[in-house]
């Protein structure tokens, strides 16, 4: 095989607002670790919006199906009017369903805790956020509304908008499965179930009766489940307790953020949106347009999905060096953003690609 068979062939999504900048400091970062990928840009936003008419070209979709993996970097989604979320969409398109967010403590973020190491595994696709809703007042609702009256003994008001939440045996299987898969190849301990299986018992309590059966194949991995407003308060007071956490998708993207501000906020929250056939890597955090093109923002995030990406490449070793290279260069904190400074008007803070620089300098002086 000659060199140019052996690269692995990555779509490379470059975003908009704040994208494109923390897409190229990634690259490099990721290119400095000596793995060999060949990198196909594409791309999707507000800016492609404008030249194209479409925001997310037929190109970069069939570029992220051919390659399976795709790195991403954040894509802005107008608020009430203009295109749907390409985020939504392309998880929806490409059967992403689950959705990997790892929390961890690197010295040097500023937090109220130390030492956390989370992993959330949120299902992507059911839940209330499949998308399946009824305005109110609209004909269709008042049949729906109707029905329900008739066949349930609670009564819904006709003035009514209704979101449904489904949640399958199905999807809670793959989902569940997933976890207790990630726990055991990445040597993690214990899978906890969250759920309000107390008060909705046909979906909450399908999902708990569901992750108690696939629990029963893993014993190498203790289960437990908690009921999610209780899931918050321990998480709040002792998260050493825990490990990975699998939940439906509302209370997922909810506790995301939650877990997020746990190890010190957006700039390190790495993510990965995983299906059978292909998987994107992206941040957490959005686009911050207020901030595109002045070469200010934290990279960190992308980078530390790209890290995400190597390891599902079995780019193992190439994975953690990128990842010691970006804790070693947080710890020191001199040669980082403006939001892992103390104070954020720091004149001693340095651009995206400076960071990216520093951290690329560590991977090299690494032995
Ligand atoms: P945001 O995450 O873009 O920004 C919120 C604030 O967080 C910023 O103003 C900035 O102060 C800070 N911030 C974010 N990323 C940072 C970084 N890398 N370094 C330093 N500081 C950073 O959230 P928002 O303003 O609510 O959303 C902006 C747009 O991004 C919206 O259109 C939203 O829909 C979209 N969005 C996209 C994704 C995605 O592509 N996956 C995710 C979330 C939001």
């Amino acid at each position: 095989m000659n060199k140019r068979e052996k690269m692995i062939n990555v779509t490379l999504i470059t975003g908009d607002g704040i994208g494109p900048e923390i897409a190229e400091a990634s690259r490099r970062c990721i290119d400095a670790t000596g793995v060999e990928i060949k990198w196909e840009l594409a791309e999707a936003g507000v800016d492609v919006m404008a030249r194209t008419g479409t925001p997310l070209p037929q190109s970069t979709i069939d570029s992220v199906r051919k390659n399976g993996v795709a790195l991403k970097s954040p894509i802005t989604t107008p608020v009430g009017t203009g295109f749907r979320s390409i985020n939504v969409f392309l998880r929806q398109e490409l059967g992403l369903y689950a959705c990997l967010r790892p929390c961890k403590s690197y010295k040097g973020v500023r937090s109220r805790y130390k030492d956390i190491d989370l992993v959330l595994v949120r299902e992507n696709t059911e839940d209330l956020y499949a998308g399946i809703e009824f305005e109110k007042g609209k004909d269709e609702t008042a049949e729906l509304i109707n029905w329900l009256n008739k066949h349930s003994k609670k009564q819904i008001t006709s003035d009514s908008g209704i979101s449904i939440k489904p949640i399958s045996v199905s999807g809670t299987e793959k989902i569940v499965k997933f976890a207790f898969e990630y726990a055991r190849a990445n040597g993690r301990k214990k899978v906890t179930s969250v759920h309000k299986a107390n008060i909705m018992k046909f979906t909450d309590g399908l999902w708990l009766e569901i992750s108690r059966q696939i629990a029963k194949k893993y014993s190498d991995i203790e289960f437990e489940d908690r009921i999610v407003d209780n899931m918050c308060m321990q998480l709040v007071q002792k998260p050493e307790l825990y490990d990975v956490l699998v939940l439906p998708n509302l209370y997922g993207d909810i506790l995301s953020d939650l877990c997020a501000g746990l190890v010190g906020g957006l700039g390190v929250a790495p993510g990965a949106n995983i299906g059978d056939k292909g998987a994107i890597f992206e941040a957490t955090h959005g686009s911050a347009p207020k901030y595109a093109g002045q070469n200010k923002v934290n990279p960190c995030a992308v980078i530390l999905s790209g890290v995400l990406m190597l390891r599902h490449l079995g780019k193992t070793a190439e994975a953690d060096r990128l990842e010691k290279a970006v804790a070693d260069v947080i710890a020191e904190g001199k040669y980082v953003t403006y939001d892992m400074k103390a104070d954020r008007n720091d004149p001693t803070a340095v651009g995206t690609s400076q960071m990216a620089d520093a951290i690329i300098k560590k991977i090299k002086n690494q032995k």
